[in-house]
């Protein structure tokens, strides 16, 4: 049987893919480079290669080893700041890594690929909620890199046939439900890990990036996407890739505000959450939140199963107090 080549397989959504694709019963091959992914997200019965996007022979050994029938692709970069200040690293792993994973997919003749995107594609918000039909004018070279990535794909689809699933997610979020696997980055810059860092007394406090944005409550307004629902949409986007191929968000068109997340964080675990006022993060908008029943829902049947925060905040809480990587 043909198999699945996960590249970024050990990362955090590429991990809760993984598996999912597996319960399902998908034969998978994970690749990762290991710089930022785990080897311990991995389940022990997937095969695991090491493998870099930036090493073309790493990855021709890897399509001649193995027969693959698609491939979903999570390798990348993600740090909106460092982006800024080093975009060439961006640029030539997200860009020119992708290409040389498209040239190891070409030679061999796998023209199917789901993509991790994301809403920073769009920058800017220019009405809310957003749809797929938002103008994309991203604001940092991270967002640049996807948006790049994305055209790229359309071109390959009009010349050589590719098919693909870009999938544009908000704020992915949340562990798996069994507390096996979940978030773990280094350094960690996302709101509700470092909310319950805070509350486990691991960090002093939570710094709201400010609380005069024109919001409800002041603070920023985002769409926190459960990472098991994730998972989700990447298989059922492989399931449907004959019939789909573009580009597509993934939310759930709920509205969460900063504040909103210490409140719920603080409600789940029952502890107080440290928190200070700080100045505004540059690049924040006031609110980025997905239209719901979208073509995920209508093309690919997807609907995000964690609609409460405080369920997807439990999740988070349950891997926080017993990670293991
Ligand atoms: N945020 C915050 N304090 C932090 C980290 C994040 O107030 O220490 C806010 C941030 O301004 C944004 C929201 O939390 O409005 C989500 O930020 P995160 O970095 O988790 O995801 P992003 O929306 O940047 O992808």
């Amino acid at each position: 049987m043909k198999k699945i080549l996960v590249m970024g397989g050990a990362g955090y959504i590429g991990s809760h893919t993984v598996k999912h694709l597996a319960q399902e019963g998908y034969p998978c091959v994970v690749a990762d480079n290991l710089v930022y992914g785990h080897r311990e997200a991995v389940p022990e019965s997937v095969p695991f290669e090491k493998a870099d996007l930036a090493v073309p022979s790493s990855l021709d050994a890897l399509f001649a080893k193995y027969d693959f029938e698609a491939v979903v692709h999570f390798a990348a970069y993600t740090y909106v700041g460092e982006s800024v200040t080093d975009p060439q690293k961006y640029y030539q792993n997200n860009v020119a890594g992708t290409l040389n994973l498209l040239a190891a997919m070409k030679k061999r003749g796998v023209n199917k690929i789901v993509f991790s995107s994301t809403c920073a594609t769009y920058g800017e918000p220019q009405y809310t909620p957003m749809d797929e039909k938002h103008p994309q004018n991203p604001i940092n070279p991270y967002g640049r890199s996807k948006l790049m990535i994305e055209q790229i794909f359309a071109d390959y689809a009009r010349a050589y046939g590719l098919r693909y699933a870009a999938l544009r997610y908000f704020n992915a979020a949340g562990a798996a439900a069994d507390g096996s696997i979940g978030e773990s980055h280094n350094p960690e810059t996302h709101l509700i890990p470092l909310v319950l860092q805070a509350i486990k007394g691991e960090r002093d406090c939570i710094k709201i990036f400010g609380d005069d944005y024109p919001t409800p409550d002041g603070t920023c307004l985002r769409d926190y996407i459960h990472v098991e629902d994730l998972a989700t949409a990447h298989r059922l986007a492989l399931e449907k890739l004959d019939r789909f191929s573009g580009c597509m968000n993934l939310g759930t068109g709920v509205k969460t505000s900063v504040k909103d997340i210490i409140a719920a964080a603080e409600k789940v675990t029952g502890k107080k959450c440290p928190v200070r006022l700080a100045p505004r993060r540059a690049g924040d908008p006031a609110e980025l939140y997905a239209a719901a029943h979208g073509p995920a829902e209508t093309v690919l049947g997807w609907k995000p199963q964690y609609m409460q925060i405080e369920d997807i905040i439990a999740t988070a809480w349950k891997w926080e107090q017993n990670k293991r990587y």
